[in-house]
């Protein structure tokens, strides 16, 4: 039997859709809040790799490096080089979205020092979630050209838990790096008490996007189901 009818298409995008406006509307959010902070300068005068750097020497981990990387909003911390990078507007910004957004990255280098579990879990599932995202590719392409095979089908979902596993994860981690992050702000006195709202307000949008990521996968993996358990009748 091949599964390419019409109907589900339509039921496709039944569940895509939520997924996808939830994704655009996490996206605009973040993309307001962020440009909304980044023209509020910290009263400290602090770069975000200024404050990075503030938080991983008070944390002894000196030998943690901070770079510069091309690129908006592609601030992020390398567990493999055990580096820090941030966007030149983040690296350079004296403002407090550049100070929130690199104390955050900072604080997913506190989580690796401290073997934070969930943070541990995360690295471990890169490399097999890396795979399973090749896998589902390229089964889902040959799908739509060939139709899907029940056994097809049945890799996809496995594929795609992997993928879904992966969101799952990750959410708890960026939330914990946030929290770690404020918590040595204020600590060191990088940031003041009448700026902990737009430092929050940063990276609770930025957590909305990993929040609409993995809603967006549960979705699609119900669909996935749906569609293999219909295909049992
Ligand atoms: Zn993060």
């Amino acid at each position: 039997m091949i599964y390419n009818s019409l109907a589900s298409i339509g039921l496709y995008w039944l569940f895509l859709i939520p997924g996808l406006l939830l994704g655009i509307w996490a996206q605009i959010r973040l993309h307001h809040a962020y440009a909304k902070y980044s023209e509020v300068p910290v009263d400290s005068g602090m770069t975000g790799a200024q404050a990075a750097r503030e938080i991983l020497d008070r944390a002894g981990l000196q030998e943690v490096p901070v770079e510069e990387v091309p690129g908006h909003l592609s601030d992020h911390y390398d567990p493999t080089k055990r580096a820090l990078f941030l966007s030149s507007d983040d690296f350079h910004g004296q403002t407090v979205a550049a100070v929130g957004v690199a104390a955050h990255e900072a604080g997913h280098a506190l989580q690796h020092q401290a073997a934070y579990g969930l943070f541990n879990f995360r690295m471990a599932l890169v490399p097999v979630t890396q795979f399973a995202s090749m896998a589902y590719m390229g089964i889902f392409f040959l799908g739509i050209f060939m139709g899907f095979l029940p056994i097809a089908l049945w890799i996809i979902i496995g594929t795609f838990s992997v993928i879904t596993l992966f969101q799952l994860v990750t959410l708890p981690v960026e939330y914990d790096a946030s929290r770690r992050a404020k918590e040595q702000l204020f600590r060191l006195g990088l940031v003041h008490e009448h700026e902990r709202a737009g430092v929050s307000k940063v990276l609770d949008a930025a957590a909305l996007t990993y929040v609409a990521a993995l809603v967006s996968s549960i979705l699609q993996l119900l669909y996935y189901i749906t569609l293999a358990r219909d295909s049992r009748r």
